[in-house]
């Protein structure tokens, strides 16, 4: 055996998925082996230099929770800090950082290096040791056989990625990094099915070849927060970003290379993610819009390249820089590098349990891009979650699945292994029925008790997590209980044209007036602000939520406790689905395919309709 005896986790690709595997297992007290291609790019981001976003923050707030380590990456090398959505309701507040590219994935590698448990291992892995249907190491590219007691696939858009750019294609996992060969070719001789999907970026420009002043300017919030809930640092400074747009010549420049186009002339087989489309393909799709939306985005403190969002292309290179050159803006723009797409190698994740391993090879998982999925985040939670996985199956402990109502990464998991997915899957709000219950501010509140009996939350965040707890009680009974006579506020409420009250009322009721914020009425009732005064922040915003919101929060809790109901009923192993005539036939399939844990899980399966749900309760005895 070379270098080391046998490990309990051998995590393959050191991306998103691969790094938040690797610390997650190593925390948690296994002994790892990252084997990654490339270690000059550990946790590169490959597409856009941010994390965060609509739905993506709430990840990467749950990925914190837990005790993963993207949050805490994010912070301490972002550049700018937005809080999305702020006007709505806070179930929609998305928190997003623009990152520094270079910062983020050195971060990450210094992270890892200081991990006790974790080793690297430079190299392409071309295949998988198998025996007995279990997977017991893998095999580099040199011939070199590790073994380990899991291992995790985290490749990425690396398995025969193929790069398009106009007519030319060249192998590729990313641009100027190879494809990886070896690994689908073996597991479809195991049995496993694979499909083919694409992606696409855009090009980046010299930033000191841009006229600004052509621009609107984007900067981050006055008060930046951040995704981490330990002490992470928030940003003293920040880097604005720039929007600009297309315009009709752009769209008659791009027009010209249409027929150049590996997409529209058939080339490119794999399907694109759609609300993720190219630039091409919205001119085309969207003929009677002449502009669309450019974000220009600086990649990072102390570099000039700028990413340009929006402009996402595998047109030939000349054709997107003649056109980039008649946005206003970027009249006089160089190009660093030309956008491109990228074909790449998935495999459906119904083939895999909810723990992430798959059903056919046994302590064998899949996590991130593999499954089908697009973006670091929700690459990152998968990682998470399989490195955690992974190493309970290798100890001898309980897996451990996230419930839908529990977390957004209970959500993703869940859609992947039941419905499975033919386009690259990204995280909407919208998948996420108890959203209300989901929001960034509680992550802590929902997931780091489980992270820590897992043994990967620190003691220091369950500890910040019951002070936040407490607290936050004290403040509800607070509001609750703090009398606010007429005479006090009346003259307030006339201002901000809000009725005025006729009797003693608590706070807890002007609070749930929409246009009423808790600033506003510590501002005009001194006596509230000290009350308050003593509390945390998080502890003081958590608590208007819950009062503001209390009746929505209600009957979302009942919602989501009846349908768990049907989530602790087990059924795996308990029916014969081929004896049931009453199925559909896309029903028994699927069944027999996925072969759900619970008779919730049965019930997500796409083709099982509530019909075939009540058959199954029906053979249940219910
Ligand atoms: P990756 O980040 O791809 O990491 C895979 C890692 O595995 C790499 O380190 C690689 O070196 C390593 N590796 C692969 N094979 C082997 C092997 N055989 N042996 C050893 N190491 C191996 N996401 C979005 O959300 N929006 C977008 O618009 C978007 N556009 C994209 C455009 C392009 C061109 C690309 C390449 C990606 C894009 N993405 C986009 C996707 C985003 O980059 C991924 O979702 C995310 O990086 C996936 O993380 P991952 O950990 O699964 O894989």
């Amino acid at each position: 055996m070379f270098q080391q005896e046998e490990y309990d986790v051998i995590v393959v690709g050191a991306g998103h998925a691969g790094c938040e595997a690797a610390a997650a297992a190593a925390n948690m007290g296994s002994k790892v082996l990252l084997v990654t291609m490339n270690m000059n790019t550990i946790a590169q981001m490959s597409c856009n230099p941010a994390m965060g976003g609509v739905a993506k923050g709430q990840i990467v707030r749950e990925v914190d929770a837990l005790g993963g380590q993207s949050g805490i990456i994010t912070d301490k090398t972002m550049i700018q800090f937005r809080m999305l959505n702020r006007s709505k309701g806070p179930a929609m507040w998305s928190p997003r950082a623009q990152s520094d590219r270079m910062r983020f994935a050195e971060e990450w590698r210094l992270t890892l290096e200081q991990t006790p448990n974790v080793d690297f291992w430079q190299e392409a892995v071309t295949g998988l040791v198998v025996e007995n249907d279990t997977v017991v190491g893998v095999k580099t590219q040199l011939g070199i056989e590790f073994r380990g007691k899991s291992v995790v696939l985290t490749n990425g858009t690396f398995l025969n990625g193929l790069i398009h750019i106009g007519e030319k294609q060249f192998g590729g996992g990313r641009a100027a990094e190879s494809k990886s060969t070896g690994i689908t070719e073996q597991l479809k001789e195991l049995g496993f099915e694979a499909g083919r999907m694409k992606t696409g970026t855009p090009p980046r420009v010299d930033g000191r070849s841009l006229d600004y002043s052509k621009m609107e300017e984007q900067s981050g919030d006055a008060e930046p927060s951040k995704f981490s809930y330990l002490d992470t640092p928030t940003l003293a400074k920040q880097r604005p970003c720039y929007i600009t747009y297309t315009n009709p010549e752009v769209h008659e420049i791009l027009k010209e290379g249409f027929e150049k186009s590996p997409m529209f002339q058939g080339r490119i087989k794999g399907l694109g993610p759609r609300y993720c489309p190219s630039v091409e393909d919205k001119i085309n799709r969207f003929a009677d819009k002449d502009r669309h939306q450019i974000f220009v985005e600086p990649e990072g403190w102390s570099t000039v390249e700028v990413y340009v969002n929006g402009f996402s292309s595998s047109l030939p290179e000349d054709v997107q820089y003649r056109a980039l050159r008649k946005i206003a803006g970027f009249e006089n723009s160089k190009m660093f590098r030309p956008g491109y797409a990228i074909e790449y190698d998935f495999f459906p994740p119904t083939q895999l349990h909810l723990t992430l391993e798959t059903k056919r090879i046994k302590n064998l998982y899949f996590a991130g891009q593999i499954n089908g999925t697009t973006g670091y985040e929700e690459a990152a939670c998968q990682g998470l979650m399989a490195g955690i996985n992974a190493h309970n199956r290798v100890h001898g402990k309980e897996p451990f699945i996230l419930k839908r109502s529990e977390a957004y990464i209970g959500v993703l998991i869940d859609d992947l292994v039941n419905k499975g997915t033919d386009e690259p899957y990204r995280m909407f709000t919208s998948r996420a029925e108890h959203r209300i219950l989901l929001r960034q501010d509680n992550a802590d509140l929902r997931l780091t008790p489980l992270g820590h009996s897992l043994g990967l939350a620190s003691d220091e965040r369950m500890e910040r997590v019951r002070e936040k707890q407490e607290q936050t009680a004290e403040i509800v009974k607070l509001l609750k209980n703090f009398g606010i006579e007429p005479a006090e506020i009346n003259g307030w409420l006339e201002e901000i044209g809000s009725a005025t009250i006729h009797e003693k009322t608590r706070a807890v009721n002007l609070l749930r007036r929409p246009n009423v914020e808790l600033p506003d009425l510590t501002r005009a009732l001194p006596a509230l602000t000290l009350a308050l005064g003593q509390y945390r922040p998080d502890a003081l915003e958590q608590a208007v939520i819950l009062v503001k919101y209390e009746a929505y929060l209600e009957k979302e809790h009942q919602q989501a406790a009846r349908v768990q109901e049907l989530e602790d009923f087990t059924i795996r192993g308990r029916l014969d689905y081929r004896a049931m005539p009453a199925l559909s036939h896309e029903a028994r399939e699927k069944l027999l395919k996925i072969q759900p844990e619970t008779l919730g899980q049965a019930s997500r399966i796409s083709g099982v309709s509530p019909a075939d749900v009540s058959v199954l309760m029906v053979y249940l005895g219910r």
